[in-house]
């Protein structure tokens, strides 16, 4: 075996968690390294197989959405088509350029050691990399774990690649289904449905609990399935009997409620039914720190049971607080508290009550804080303010007028505690409301602050104003 090199900080994984961890590291004056064995390069699931490549391909189905749309604007474009195979190579090509971002650009630059291979830990201050020809022990101070999460499988069901796919499948297909059944109206599986039907497909949605994406509050639910509803089908509270592979496609069986269960064919399906920790060949069992149902236990500084050995990003659960959010923004900036930590600098743990959801399906979905029913959990009393897109300017000015924003406030001290947006570019406007929980504003305080007009910020501004009953236009 080679000598040890020797780094203050080894993180294992190129995600958004591990490079962002590992780049600010390097800035910070430590010598950091990064174990990444994923053939396809740098950037982790975000970047390779999950936002990045998704996004790209919303926003194609965004733009093919407004073509089609031309006329209402005064604009002939009657001869639209979608060339799948030229999406496909625009997705492959900006992911490529991105990864090779991160491996040429910020790891080179800022001094990142690289090493291709497997990453496992050898006790708590050793990392062994194991790649086709050489196996590297790295000595470490510190480490991070920041192996991700892959798509959950769905017991009874039979992934293949070919007619039942994960996420990682279909955004390799090359060429378009003309139909397609959804199993999960999570995240993955709306952003997905909401590409597939944009593009063609007859998409049929099949989720287990009452609503679609149930984590959003259920005013905002209800409105993405009526708005989602004239893309595709959606069958909420479905069991999933049994899905048969055919050579031309798949036969599903559901039941939904009391109905006799139904049989539904298409020529693929999508097993979106969330993410499992990346979890089982790291070494963790080399040192103390604990596995939680395959996720690694940390405490609120991201730190595992052994001292020293940090974990980050979707492959963590938070001894006091599942379940831990699966966002890379949320890895990114773990990944940054953890090592500004060790450098000497007080930061203060995450606050996950202020974490941004989005959803980047048409109309968007976005919020942030308490959603009302888990305020009102909380034993808070409340006031709510309302407000639809439709009553703007600028939504009809960009010819996207569905949707709306709601707050969710303390009735004594007029706080924020909740946004919630399905709209246009909800999952840029929920930034402004995200400063507005860091800084414990009120609604007042929105209310009062001057938004440029026409913009779409307005319809936050008048939701805080409509809490105070002052909306002018509400
Ligand atoms: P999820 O847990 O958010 O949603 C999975 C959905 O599948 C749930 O609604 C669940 O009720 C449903 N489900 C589970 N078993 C089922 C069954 N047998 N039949 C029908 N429905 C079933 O998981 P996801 O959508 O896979 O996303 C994984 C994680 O990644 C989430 O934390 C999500 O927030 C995150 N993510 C975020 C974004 C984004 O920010 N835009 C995009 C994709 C994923």
């Amino acid at each position: 075996m080679p000598l040890s090199d020797a780094f203050d900080l080894v993180v294992i994984g190129s995600g958004p968690g591990g490079y962002t961890a590992a780049v600010r590291a390097a800035q910070l004056g430590m010598r950091a390294a990064v174990v990444e064995r994923d053939p396809e390069g740098c950037g982790g699931t975000c970047l390779l197989r999950g936002c990045v490549p998704t996004k790209t391909l919303l926003h194609t189905a965004e733009l093919l959405d407004d073509m089609r749309n031309a006329r209402a604007f005064g604009i002939v474009a009657d001869s639209v088509d979608l060339n799948f195979t030229a999406v496909m190579e625009r997705k492959s090509h900006i992911v490529r350029r991105l990864s090779r971002g991160v491996e040429n650009h910020l790891f080179k630059k800022n001094g990142v050691a690289l090493f291709k291979g497997t990453g496992r830990l050898d006790g708590p201050r050793k990392v062994i990399v194991d790649s086709v020809d050489v196996r590297q022990p790295l000595d470490a101070d510190a480490v991070v774990i920041a192996a991700g999460s892959k798509p959950r499988d769905l017991p009874g069901v039979s992934i293949d690649g070919r007619r039942i796919m994960t996420s990682d499948h279909i955004l390799e297909l090359r060429e378009l289904p003309q139909s397609l059944i959804v199993i999960g109206a999570g995240a993955v599986g709306i952003e997905l449905a909401s590409i597939f039907a944009r593009f063609g497909s007859v998409v049929t949605v099949l989720e287990a609990l009452p609503r679609i994406l149930p984590s959003e509050d259920e005013e905002i639910s209800a409105e993405a399935a009526r708005a989602l509803g004239k893309q595709m089908k959606i069958v909420t509270s479905a069991r999933v009997e049994s899905v048969a592979v055919k050579e031309s496609g798949v036969d599903l069986v559901y039941s939904a409620g009391e109905d006799a269960p139904r049989t539904i064919s298409a020529e693929l399906a999508l097993v979106a039914v969330g993410r499992a920790p990346v979890s089982d060949d790291l070494g963790i069992e080399t040192t103390r720190a604990r596995l939680d149902r395959g996720f690694i236990r940390v405490n609120a500084t991201l730190e595992t049971e052994e001292p020293g050995v940090y974990a980050i990003g979707d492959v963590v659960t938070l001894a006091d607080r599942p379940p831990h959010p699966q966002f890379a923004h949320v890895a990114s900036h773990e990944g940054v508290g953890v090592v500004e930590r060790l450098t000497g600098r007080s930061v203060e743990p995450l606050n996950y009550d202020l974490v941004p959801s989005a959803t980047y399906c048409s109309p968007e979905v976005a919020s942030v804080g308490l959603s009302e029913a888990a305020a009102r959990l909380r034993g808070r009393e409340l006031r709510i303010g309302r407000f639809p897109f439709a009553n703007l300017a600028k939504p009809r000015i960009i010819g996207r007028e569905a949707g709306f924003v709601k707050i969710v406030a303390d009735a004594r001290y007029d706080e924020i505690l909740g946004v919630h947006m399905i709209g246009p570019h909800a999952t840029d406007l929920i930034a402004e409301a995200c400063l507005a929980l860091r800084l414990e504003a009120t609604t007042e305080e929105i209310a009062r602050t001057l938004h440029a007009h026409p913009t779409l910020p307005e319809a936050l501004m008048q939701a805080a104003a409509a809490v105070q009953g002052s909306s002018i236009d509400a």
